[in-house]
């Protein structure tokens, strides 16, 4: 890992559909002491824009657990900050503002398959041994095509539109690391109902809160998105911080409050 002193801003960004467990805490833990070591800010974002299952009960367990453990935050739910609000349920009006700019600079367009024809493809694609995934189909819709989606009453999703190429970026335990862009299918950023999906509200905000994130090839195609729009940008959402292995996943999930219950 290389050395890194200048002060670092780290989002811990949970969404919360339970309480928060092990796993959760360790990443916490993990962008706090970074932060404090630094001398930088750690940022307390909650991932909230699916409300059926992130309730305001979680979201409050979430801060209460952070709280007894001592990880205090910079910016966050409670304390405020300069690029808030940080409950992503209160950002939609700027995640639409986003989608919008991508789809008229061309970085984004809509999809009107429906879940019938993409399986139907994705299973020819399987039988033809081809990695399954998005094949572009609606890059292009003929406008009769599109009459007909829309006389059925078809509600597109919004896609990325994967430019060609590669993108290359500093992780901070690998160096540098390239990927092609034919290996991340062009993916869904809107519902069909107008809601964002993480992949949109999580790199839009690691960029507008000046974050140093962990991005995903998903996210730092976003993020790129953003700054052909002219945001002002340091490059900072785009450099790589150690993404650590899902510790519940592997070890098992110990919910936090299982162990405030025996302290
Ligand atoms: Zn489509």
């Amino acid at each position: 890992m290389t050395t890194n002193t200048r002060p670092v801003r780290v989002r811990f960004a949970p969404s919360p559909t339970g309480d928060l467990h092990v796993g959760n805490i360790r990443t916490a833990l993990f962008d706090w002491a970074y932060a404090r070591h630094t001398g930088g800010q750690f940022i307390f974002r909650i991932e909230d824009t699916d409300r059926e299952r992130v309730t305001d009960e979680y979201i409050q367990a979430a801060i209460d657990t952070l709280k007894w453990l001592g990880l205090n935050w910079d910016e966050g739910p409670e304390v405020g900050g300069p690029y808030g609000p940080y409950l992503q349920s209160q950002r939609l009006d700027i995640y639409a503002e986003w989608a919008a700019k991508f789809l008229a600079q061309g970085d984004a367009y809509y999809c009107y398959c429906s879940s019938e024809e993409l399986e139907a493809r994705r299973e020819a694609q399987r039988a033809a041994n081809v990695a399954p995934g998005y094949d572009g189909k609606c890059r292009s819709i003929s406008p009769e095509d599109l009459a007909r989606y829309t006389a059925e009453g078809r509600k597109p999703v919004l896609r990325m539109r994967m430019p060609d190429g590669s993108t290359t970026f500093t992780d901070s335990i690998r160096g540098e690391v390239t990927f092609d862009h034919n290996f991340v299918p062009d993916f869904v950023l809107v519902r069909g109902d107008g809601s964002p999906l993480y992949t949109l509200a999580v790199a839009v905000d690691d960029v507008l809160m000046k974050g140093d994130s962990r991005s995903s090839r998903r996210g730092l195609a976003v993020v790129h998105a953003t700054t052909d729009s002219g945001l002002p940008s340091d490059g900072r959402a785009a450099s790589g911080i150690p993404n650590l292995c899902p510790l519940a996943l592997c070890h098992g999930s110990r919910q936090c409050k299982t162990f405030q219950a025996q302290w």
